[in-house]
């Protein structure tokens, strides 16, 4: 039987999609392997959030290149999927020659049956793609629009998973609030940026990204139906975002044990100047209101965040803005990133990255003690 290794750079939305990329193979006869060398096809599904993400691919590339070339005529056939596909395909396989195919990740889709390691607890994913274009990300354009699943496909996942003993389930997408909204709601958000058009004088430092549904909110309804499925005992979601987190969302996790009391909601500075330059849309005070009227009606609700640090035009008193906010959230933990400008966003092509990377370090180092400080034996690595 034919072979294939499956390499996941990235984060969980990636590892989600090896887990259906690898269902894939092994439904047209293929066995899973552990080691590269063994392997008819190897697979990189690739992270292109930070250069070092990309840094890590290309290191994994030398290693396997050598073994390529010696492989002659036996050589494995190598795929290359993951957000680094928004280089396009010529400029890819001048950075990774090795490279025999591109699988685009709208191929890789929701449907294929997922090959879990983790037999309690699953990731689904709800959504792909993501309409709030950010200037600093990429995934706007690696995975492109934002796109619901249908409701009955997700039920219909999480009953059979039920039924094989999973009690946990880790809803996935970009986006989870405005999950089943792209079509109904009005995208606010990318009016004022897109791929072609940057402007950052038009970047508003209030916008929300989808008008509020007249009735309940489908992200509520999808987690009510969850929840009433038997043998399912806790719902997780990442990520929230400080947007369309409306009233319905806050009162059903106060009513709803199933859902998990930590709520990952990405602050990436707390200064309103970055923030807008972000085109986060939300200022500082208005993420502080979100948290205060979270506290206030799920009182045992705990906090993760992720924050970039260096962005360009961070001044001392942004950064110190920042460490106020994290203060006065105390979060769980914090996912801690310098900024780097990535190819393909507006950042890159907008502002110059300009805070040297002696100072991005030293507030690196300053924000994690802060921020992690009950939590430095679980912290992320340095990125
Ligand atoms: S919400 Fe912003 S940071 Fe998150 S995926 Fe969308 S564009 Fe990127």
């Amino acid at each position: 039987m034919p072979s294939v290794f499956i390499k996941t750079f990235g984060c969980q939305a990636n590892k989600s999609d090896s887990e259906r990329i690898l269902g894939d193979y092994l439904a047209r006869g293929y066995v899973e392997t552990a080691k590269w060398r063994e392997a008819d096809e190897i697979v990189l599904n690739t992270c292109s959030v930070r250069q070092s993400a990309e840094d890590r691919v290309r290191g994994f590339l030398l290693n396997l290149s050598k073994y390529v070339t010696e492989s002659g005529e036996n050589k494995p056939k190598v795929i290359l999927t993951g957000c680094m596909l928004h280089f396009k395909e010529k400029e890819l396989k001048e950075l990774l020659p090795e490279v025999d195919e591109i699988l685009p990740l709208s191929e890789v889709g929701f449907n294929q049956k997922a090959i879990r390691k983790d037999k309690t607890s699953a990731w689904v994913p709800i959504s792909t793609g993501c309409n709030s274009f950010c200037t600093y990300c990429i995934v706007p354009f690696s995975r492109g629009r934002e796109k619901s699943r249908p409701m009955p496909e997700i039920i219909n996942e999480v009953k059979k998973l039920a039924e094989e003993g999973y009690t946990t389930i880790n809803l996935l997408g970009q986006n989870v609030n405005s999950y089943g909204l792209e079509k109904t709601g009005i995208t606010l958000r990318k009016l004022y940026l897109n791929k072609d058009n940057f402007n950052a004088a038009s970047i508003p430092v209030n916008s929300t990204q989808y008008e509020k549904p007249k009735d309940t909110p489908p992200f509520v309804i999808l987690l009510r139906e969850i929840s009433k499925i038997k043998g399912i005992e806790k719902i997780t979601f990442f990520t929230s975002n400080p947007w369309d987190f409306w009233d319905e969302l806050i009162d059903e996790i106060a009513n709803n044990p199933k859902i998990d009391r930590f709520i990952h909601l990405p602050v990436q500075s707390g200064s309103n100047r970055i923030l807008k330059l972000m085109n986060r849309g939300y200022t500082r005070e208005a993420y502080l209101t979100l948290i205060e009227k979270i506290k206030a009606k799920v009182p045992d609700v705990v906090f993760g965040t992720d924050i970039i640090v260096g962005f360009p035009g961070e001044a001392d008193q942004d950064f110190q803005d920042t460490v106020d906010l994290v203060k006065k959230v105390g979060f769980k933990i914090a996912f801690v990133a310098r900024y780097s400008p990535r190819p393909g966003t507006a950042s890159y092509k907008l502002y110059s990255d300009d805070v040297p990377a002696k100072i991005k370090k030293e507030r690196w180092e300053i924000l994690d003690q802060i921020a992690n400080k009950d939590n430095l034996d679980n912290r992320p690595l340095v990125p």
